[in-house]
Protein backbone atom coordinates (compact mmCIF):
# COMPACT_ATOMS: atom_id res chain seq x y z
CA UNK A 1 0.00 0.00 0.00
CA UNK A 2 2.70 2.32 0.87
CA UNK A 3 4.92 1.63 -1.89
CA UNK A 4 1.84 1.94 -4.45
CA UNK A 5 1.69 5.51 -2.87
CA UNK A 6 5.28 6.22 -3.03
CA UNK A 7 4.79 5.27 -7.14
CA UNK A 8 1.98 7.17 -7.54
CA UNK A 9 4.07 10.64 -6.10
CA UNK A 10 6.71 9.72 -8.21
CA UNK A 11 4.87 9.28 -11.22
CA UNK A 12 3.13 12.99 -10.57
CA UNK A 13 6.34 14.61 -9.59
CA UNK A 14 7.96 12.96 -12.85
CA UNK A 15 4.99 13.98 -15.15
CA UNK A 16 5.01 17.92 -13.51
CA UNK A 17 8.87 17.62 -14.05
CA UNK A 18 8.61 16.97 -17.65
CA UNK A 19 5.35 18.98 -17.69
CA UNK A 20 8.23 21.98 -16.47
CA UNK A 21 11.21 21.39 -18.87
CA UNK A 22 8.17 21.00 -21.97
CA UNK A 23 7.41 24.55 -21.29
CA UNK A 24 10.91 25.99 -20.93
CA UNK A 25 13.69 23.95 -22.36
CA UNK A 26 16.70 25.07 -22.51
CA UNK A 27 19.72 24.41 -24.25
CA UNK A 28 23.78 25.54 -22.86
CA UNK A 29 25.49 27.63 -25.81
CA UNK A 30 28.76 26.30 -24.14
CA UNK A 31 29.95 25.49 -27.64
CA UNK A 32 30.59 29.15 -28.49
CA UNK A 33 32.69 32.00 -27.00
CA UNK A 34 30.98 32.34 -24.04
CA UNK A 35 29.45 29.77 -21.67
CA UNK A 36 25.59 30.55 -21.71
CA UNK A 37 22.06 29.45 -21.74
CA UNK A 38 19.16 29.97 -23.78
CA UNK A 39 15.52 28.95 -23.23
CA UNK A 40 14.26 27.08 -26.75
CA UNK A 41 10.74 29.02 -28.31
CA UNK A 42 8.38 28.60 -25.62
CA UNK A 43 5.00 30.23 -25.74
CA UNK A 44 4.46 33.80 -24.04
CA UNK A 45 1.99 36.60 -24.72
CA UNK A 46 0.50 34.42 -27.80
CA UNK A 47 3.80 33.92 -29.81
CA UNK A 48 7.32 32.44 -29.27
CA UNK A 49 9.66 33.73 -26.84
CA UNK A 50 13.51 33.06 -26.96
CA UNK A 51 16.08 34.20 -23.14
CA UNK A 52 19.64 34.14 -23.38
CA UNK A 53 21.76 34.06 -20.51
CA UNK A 54 25.30 34.53 -20.23
CA UNK A 55 27.24 33.87 -16.89
CA UNK A 56 30.62 36.12 -15.95
CA UNK A 57 33.66 34.69 -17.13
CA UNK A 58 35.33 34.41 -13.58
CA UNK A 59 32.42 32.50 -12.49
CA UNK A 60 32.65 28.45 -11.34
CA UNK A 61 31.42 26.83 -14.55
CA UNK A 62 29.04 24.85 -12.30
CA UNK A 63 27.90 27.41 -10.39
CA UNK A 64 27.31 29.70 -13.51
CA UNK A 65 25.39 27.25 -14.72
CA UNK A 66 23.10 27.15 -12.47
CA UNK A 67 23.09 31.11 -11.99
CA UNK A 68 21.87 31.14 -15.61
CA UNK A 69 18.84 28.39 -15.06
CA UNK A 70 17.89 30.72 -12.06
CA UNK A 71 17.74 33.49 -14.04
CA UNK A 72 15.95 32.20 -17.37
CA UNK A 73 13.53 31.03 -14.35
CA UNK A 74 13.44 34.68 -12.78
CA UNK A 75 12.83 35.92 -16.83
CA UNK A 76 9.99 33.85 -17.97
CA UNK A 77 8.54 34.81 -14.67
CA UNK A 78 8.50 38.44 -14.93
CA UNK A 79 7.10 38.05 -18.53
CA UNK A 80 3.95 36.22 -17.31
CA UNK A 81 3.19 38.32 -14.37
CA UNK A 82 3.24 40.85 -17.04
CA UNK A 83 0.92 39.10 -19.58
CA UNK A 84 -1.32 38.23 -16.59
CA UNK A 85 -2.06 41.68 -15.87
CA UNK A 86 -2.00 43.05 -18.66
CA UNK A 87 -3.44 40.62 -21.50
CA UNK A 88 -7.21 41.37 -22.94
CA UNK A 89 -7.21 37.46 -23.42
CA UNK A 90 -7.04 36.76 -19.79
CA UNK A 91 -10.19 37.48 -18.18
CA UNK A 92 -9.08 38.29 -14.69
CA UNK A 93 -6.13 40.62 -16.10
CA UNK A 94 -6.05 43.92 -14.10
CA UNK A 95 -6.63 45.14 -17.86
CA UNK A 96 -9.85 43.30 -18.53
CA UNK A 97 -11.12 44.42 -15.29
CA UNK A 98 -10.77 48.13 -15.50
CA UNK A 99 -12.42 47.67 -19.04
CA UNK A 100 -15.52 45.64 -17.53
CA UNK A 101 -15.77 48.24 -14.59
CA UNK A 102 -18.61 51.08 -14.84
CA UNK A 103 -18.06 54.60 -15.34
CA UNK A 104 -16.77 57.05 -12.08
CA UNK A 105 -15.69 54.10 -10.19
CA UNK A 106 -12.01 53.83 -9.20
CA UNK A 107 -10.32 50.50 -10.36
CA UNK A 108 -7.54 49.26 -7.98
CA UNK A 109 -4.58 48.48 -10.45
CA UNK A 110 -1.46 47.15 -10.12
CA UNK A 111 1.65 49.79 -9.88
CA UNK A 112 2.92 48.06 -13.58
CA UNK A 113 -0.43 48.38 -15.66
CA UNK A 114 -0.49 51.94 -14.30
CA UNK A 115 3.08 52.56 -14.87
CA UNK A 116 2.46 51.09 -18.36
CA UNK A 117 -0.98 53.31 -18.86
CA UNK A 118 1.32 56.27 -17.95
CA UNK A 119 4.06 55.89 -20.26
CA UNK A 120 1.26 54.90 -23.10
CA UNK A 121 -0.44 58.58 -22.20
CA UNK A 122 3.04 60.26 -22.55
CA UNK A 123 3.49 58.32 -25.95
CA UNK A 124 0.21 59.39 -27.41
CA UNK A 125 1.73 62.59 -26.79
CA UNK A 126 4.83 62.23 -28.18
CA UNK A 127 3.04 60.36 -30.83
CA UNK A 128 1.02 63.41 -31.72
CA UNK A 129 -2.08 60.92 -31.40
CA UNK A 130 -0.86 58.17 -33.57
CA UNK A 131 0.30 56.12 -30.67
CA UNK A 132 -3.25 55.40 -28.58
CA UNK A 133 -3.77 52.73 -26.32
CA UNK A 134 -7.69 53.90 -25.88
CA UNK A 135 -8.47 52.91 -29.57
CA UNK A 136 -9.72 49.75 -28.42
CA UNK A 137 -13.44 50.25 -30.10
CA UNK A 138 -11.79 50.52 -33.13
CA UNK A 139 -9.22 47.96 -32.54
CA UNK A 140 -12.47 45.62 -31.60
CA UNK A 141 -14.54 47.02 -34.92
CA UNK A 142 -11.66 45.95 -37.22
CA UNK A 143 -11.09 42.31 -35.58
CA UNK A 144 -14.52 41.62 -35.59
CA UNK A 145 -14.66 42.80 -39.58
CA UNK A 146 -12.02 40.48 -40.74
CA UNK A 147 -14.14 37.71 -38.86
CA UNK A 148 -16.86 38.15 -40.77
CA UNK A 149 -15.60 39.42 -43.91
CA UNK A 150 -17.56 42.85 -43.91
CA UNK A 151 -16.06 46.30 -44.28
CA UNK A 152 -17.53 48.32 -41.04
CA UNK A 153 -19.59 51.33 -42.15
CA UNK A 154 -18.45 55.16 -41.95
CA UNK A 155 -21.40 55.26 -38.90
CA UNK A 156 -19.69 52.07 -37.40
CA UNK A 157 -16.25 53.76 -37.35
CA UNK A 158 -17.13 57.05 -36.03
CA UNK A 159 -18.84 55.55 -33.38
CA UNK A 160 -16.26 53.76 -32.14
CA UNK A 161 -13.76 56.14 -32.65
CA UNK A 162 -15.95 58.28 -30.38
CA UNK A 163 -16.63 55.68 -27.92
CA UNK A 164 -12.86 55.89 -26.11
CA UNK A 165 -10.15 58.53 -25.68
CA UNK A 166 -7.84 59.63 -23.20
CA UNK A 167 -10.15 62.67 -21.94
CA UNK A 168 -12.66 59.70 -20.48
CA UNK A 169 -9.79 57.77 -18.84
CA UNK A 170 -8.09 59.52 -15.27
CA UNK A 171 -4.97 57.82 -13.92
CA UNK A 172 -4.12 58.35 -9.76
CA UNK A 173 -1.78 57.02 -8.08
CA UNK A 174 -2.78 53.33 -7.26
CA UNK A 175 -6.24 53.47 -9.51
CA UNK A 176 -7.71 54.70 -12.60
CA UNK A 177 -11.23 55.75 -13.41
CA UNK A 178 -13.18 56.00 -16.63
CA UNK A 179 -15.37 59.22 -16.93
CA UNK A 180 -17.56 57.03 -19.81
CA UNK A 181 -18.66 53.52 -19.48
CA UNK A 182 -17.58 53.18 -22.89
CA UNK A 183 -13.52 53.73 -22.49
CA UNK A 184 -11.56 50.45 -23.36
CA UNK A 185 -7.69 49.91 -23.09
CA UNK A 186 -5.56 47.74 -24.94
CA UNK A 187 -2.14 47.20 -24.50
CA UNK A 188 -1.09 45.17 -27.01
CA UNK A 189 1.21 47.92 -28.67
CA UNK A 190 3.18 48.02 -25.54
CA UNK A 191 2.67 45.34 -22.97
CA UNK A 192 4.76 43.43 -24.81
CA UNK A 193 8.10 45.68 -24.94
CA UNK A 194 7.85 46.37 -21.21
CA UNK A 195 7.23 42.61 -20.45
CA UNK A 196 10.84 42.28 -22.07
CA UNK A 197 12.42 45.26 -20.32
CA UNK A 198 11.23 43.36 -17.07
CA UNK A 199 12.70 40.21 -17.96
CA UNK A 200 15.85 41.67 -18.93
CA UNK A 201 16.10 42.82 -15.62
CA UNK A 202 15.62 40.28 -13.85
CA UNK A 203 19.06 38.83 -15.61
CA UNK A 204 20.51 41.30 -14.79
CA UNK A 205 19.27 41.25 -11.07
CA UNK A 206 20.68 37.52 -11.40
CA UNK A 207 23.94 38.04 -11.95
CA UNK A 208 24.15 37.57 -15.29
CA UNK A 209 26.76 39.44 -17.61
CA UNK A 210 24.92 39.52 -20.61
CA UNK A 211 21.43 38.73 -21.62
CA UNK A 212 18.87 38.64 -24.46
CA UNK A 213 15.21 38.68 -23.93
CA UNK A 214 13.11 37.96 -27.49
CA UNK A 215 8.98 37.55 -27.78
CA UNK A 216 8.18 37.15 -31.22
CA UNK A 217 10.98 38.92 -32.65
CA UNK A 218 11.00 42.15 -30.55
CA UNK A 219 14.25 41.87 -28.47
CA UNK A 220 16.13 43.48 -25.68
CA UNK A 221 19.68 42.71 -25.22
CA UNK A 222 22.44 43.82 -22.33
CA UNK A 223 26.21 42.89 -21.94
CA UNK A 224 28.32 40.46 -23.46
CA UNK A 225 26.71 38.09 -26.26
CA UNK A 226 27.89 34.37 -26.36
CA UNK A 227 30.30 35.31 -29.52
CA UNK A 228 31.62 38.57 -30.28
CA UNK A 229 31.09 42.29 -28.70
CA UNK A 230 27.83 42.95 -29.76
CA UNK A 231 24.62 41.17 -30.29
CA UNK A 232 23.74 40.51 -33.98
CA UNK A 233 19.90 41.68 -34.05
CA UNK A 234 18.07 40.24 -37.71
CA UNK A 235 15.27 42.15 -38.74
CA UNK A 236 12.62 40.45 -40.45
CA UNK A 237 11.53 41.14 -44.49
CA UNK A 238 8.13 42.37 -44.30
CA UNK A 239 7.42 40.79 -47.36
CA UNK A 240 8.91 36.96 -47.36
CA UNK A 241 11.08 34.70 -44.81
CA UNK A 242 14.45 36.37 -45.20
CA UNK A 243 16.37 39.54 -43.54
CA UNK A 244 16.33 43.04 -44.70
CA UNK A 245 18.73 44.46 -42.65
CA UNK A 246 21.66 42.99 -39.85
CA UNK A 247 22.36 45.69 -36.32
CA UNK A 248 24.92 45.12 -34.17
CA UNK A 249 23.53 46.22 -30.53
CA UNK A 250 25.73 45.59 -27.52
CA UNK A 251 22.75 47.30 -24.99
CA UNK A 252 19.55 48.17 -26.06
CA UNK A 253 15.91 47.48 -28.03
CA UNK A 254 14.78 46.37 -31.13
CA UNK A 255 11.34 46.27 -32.07
CA UNK A 256 9.23 45.75 -35.56
CA UNK A 257 5.74 46.39 -36.45
CA UNK A 258 4.08 46.21 -39.27
CA UNK A 259 0.29 45.01 -41.06
CA UNK A 260 2.57 42.09 -42.50
CA UNK A 261 2.22 39.63 -39.64
CA UNK A 262 -1.01 40.44 -38.41
CA UNK A 263 -4.14 41.34 -40.69
CA UNK A 264 -7.23 40.48 -41.94
CA UNK A 265 -8.40 40.33 -45.25
CA UNK A 266 -12.08 41.70 -46.44
CA UNK A 267 -13.12 40.78 -49.99
CA UNK A 268 -9.59 40.16 -50.84
CA UNK A 269 -7.72 43.07 -49.50
CA UNK A 270 -5.49 43.22 -46.23
CA UNK A 271 -5.95 45.18 -43.57
CA UNK A 272 -3.34 45.95 -40.62
CA UNK A 273 -4.26 44.85 -37.05
CA UNK A 274 -2.83 48.70 -36.57
CA UNK A 275 -5.02 51.18 -36.61
CA UNK A 276 -4.81 55.41 -37.28
CA UNK A 277 -6.53 56.52 -34.12
CA UNK A 278 -6.87 59.65 -36.25
CA UNK A 279 -9.06 58.39 -38.95
CA UNK A 280 -10.20 55.15 -37.23
CA UNK A 281 -8.96 53.10 -40.66
CA UNK A 282 -6.18 50.96 -40.90
CA UNK A 283 -2.60 51.91 -40.93
CA UNK A 284 -1.36 51.63 -44.13
CA UNK A 285 1.76 54.64 -44.20
CA UNK A 286 4.44 51.28 -44.20
CA UNK A 287 5.23 47.68 -44.86
CA UNK A 288 7.66 47.46 -41.71
CA UNK A 289 8.95 49.68 -39.29
CA UNK A 290 11.69 49.09 -36.92
CA UNK A 291 12.82 51.11 -33.82
CA UNK A 292 15.97 51.12 -32.03
CA UNK A 293 16.03 52.81 -28.53
CA UNK A 294 17.34 52.16 -25.05
CA UNK A 295 14.57 50.37 -23.71
CA UNK A 296 11.90 47.89 -25.43
CA UNK A 297 8.52 49.88 -24.16
CA UNK A 298 9.75 53.00 -25.64
CA UNK A 299 10.47 50.56 -28.91
CA UNK A 300 7.59 48.37 -29.28
CA UNK A 301 5.08 52.19 -28.51
CA UNK A 302 6.66 53.92 -31.15
CA UNK A 303 7.46 50.37 -33.80
CA UNK A 304 3.62 50.75 -33.62
CA UNK A 305 2.89 54.68 -33.92
CA UNK A 306 5.40 54.93 -37.33
CA UNK A 307 3.52 52.01 -38.86
CA UNK A 308 0.72 54.45 -38.77
CA UNK A 309 2.34 57.73 -39.76
CA UNK A 310 5.41 56.80 -41.60
CA UNK A 311 7.89 59.07 -42.70
CA UNK A 312 6.50 62.25 -40.90
CA UNK A 313 6.93 60.38 -37.90
CA UNK A 314 10.81 60.58 -37.99
CA UNK A 315 10.91 63.95 -37.13
CA UNK A 316 9.14 63.14 -33.87
CA UNK A 317 11.49 60.41 -32.36
CA UNK A 318 13.44 61.23 -29.00
CA UNK A 319 16.83 61.54 -29.18
CA UNK A 320 18.70 58.49 -29.42
CA UNK A 321 15.77 56.69 -30.76
CA UNK A 322 16.40 55.33 -33.97
CA UNK A 323 14.26 53.93 -37.11
CA UNK A 324 14.01 52.00 -40.23
CA UNK A 325 10.87 52.36 -42.37
CA UNK A 326 10.33 49.91 -45.18
CA UNK A 327 7.93 51.99 -47.18
CA UNK A 328 6.38 51.30 -50.87
CA UNK A 329 6.92 53.60 -53.78
CA UNK A 330 5.65 53.44 -57.07
CA UNK A 331 5.26 49.45 -56.46
CA UNK A 332 8.73 48.83 -55.67
CA UNK A 333 9.80 48.77 -51.81
CA UNK A 334 12.67 51.32 -50.55
CA UNK A 335 14.49 52.25 -46.92
CA UNK A 336 14.48 55.35 -45.06
CA UNK A 337 16.18 55.31 -42.13
CA UNK A 338 17.99 57.82 -39.02
CA UNK A 339 21.47 58.54 -39.03
CA UNK A 340 21.75 56.50 -36.03
CA UNK A 341 20.08 53.51 -37.26
CA UNK A 342 22.35 53.58 -40.31
CA UNK A 343 25.44 53.67 -38.13
CA UNK A 344 24.47 49.94 -36.50
CA UNK A 345 24.00 48.26 -39.52
CA UNK A 346 26.33 45.52 -40.40
CA UNK A 347 24.95 43.96 -43.17
CA UNK A 348 21.88 45.55 -45.86
CA UNK A 349 19.35 47.18 -46.13
CA UNK A 350 17.57 44.55 -48.45
CA UNK A 351 15.48 47.69 -49.87
CA UNK A 352 17.84 50.78 -51.78
CA UNK A 353 17.90 53.30 -49.52
CA UNK A 354 15.80 56.73 -49.95
CA UNK A 355 17.13 59.55 -51.35
CA UNK A 356 14.67 61.33 -50.08
CA UNK A 357 15.46 60.95 -46.76
CA UNK A 358 16.21 62.80 -43.61
CA UNK A 359 14.24 65.49 -41.97
CA UNK A 360 13.72 69.04 -40.32
CA UNK A 361 14.72 68.13 -36.89
CA UNK A 362 18.51 66.55 -38.86
CA UNK A 363 17.18 62.93 -37.68
CA UNK A 364 17.77 61.38 -41.35
CA UNK A 365 20.41 59.60 -42.35
CA UNK A 366 21.96 62.45 -44.55
P1 LIG B 1 2.51 45.97 -32.48
O1 LIG B 1 2.50 44.62 -33.10
O2 LIG B 1 3.46 46.18 -31.36
O3 LIG B 1 2.63 47.08 -33.50
O4 LIG B 1 1.09 46.16 -31.76
C1 LIG B 1 -0.09 46.03 -32.47
C2 LIG B 1 -1.23 45.93 -31.49
O5 LIG B 1 -1.37 47.19 -30.82
C3 LIG B 1 -2.56 45.68 -32.16
O6 LIG B 1 -2.80 44.29 -32.31
C4 LIG B 1 -3.52 46.33 -31.19
O7 LIG B 1 -3.75 45.48 -30.08
C5 LIG B 1 -2.74 47.54 -30.70
N1 LIG B 1 -2.90 48.76 -31.53
C6 LIG B 1 -3.38 48.86 -32.80
N2 LIG B 1 -3.34 50.14 -33.24
C7 LIG B 1 -2.81 50.87 -32.22
C8 LIG B 1 -2.49 52.25 -32.06
N3 LIG B 1 -2.70 53.15 -33.03
N4 LIG B 1 -1.97 52.64 -30.87
C9 LIG B 1 -1.74 51.75 -29.86
N5 LIG B 1 -2.00 50.43 -29.96
C10 LIG B 1 -2.53 49.99 -31.12
MG1 LIG C 1 4.32 47.91 -30.62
Amino acid sequence: MQVERIKGWLLIVALVALAVVAAWKVEDLGRSDRRSLQSRPAEVMGTSCRVIAVPGDNAEPRAAASAAGRALKEAEAALRRVEAEMSRHIHASALSRLNAAPAHKPVMLPPAVLEVLRDSQDLHAQTRGAFDVTSRPLIELWRSAGEVGKLPSRADIDRARRASDWTSLELGQKTALKRTNTVQVDLGGIAKGYGIDRAAEALRAAGMAGGLVDVGGDLRVFGSPPQGQAWEVKVQDPKGPGTIVTLAVKDGAVCTSGGYHRYVTIDGRQYSHIIDPRTGEPAQAVASATVLAADTTTADAWATALSVVGEEGLAWLPKKVEALLVVAAHDQLRSVMTRGMKQRIVAGPVYPVSEKQGDASGRGAR
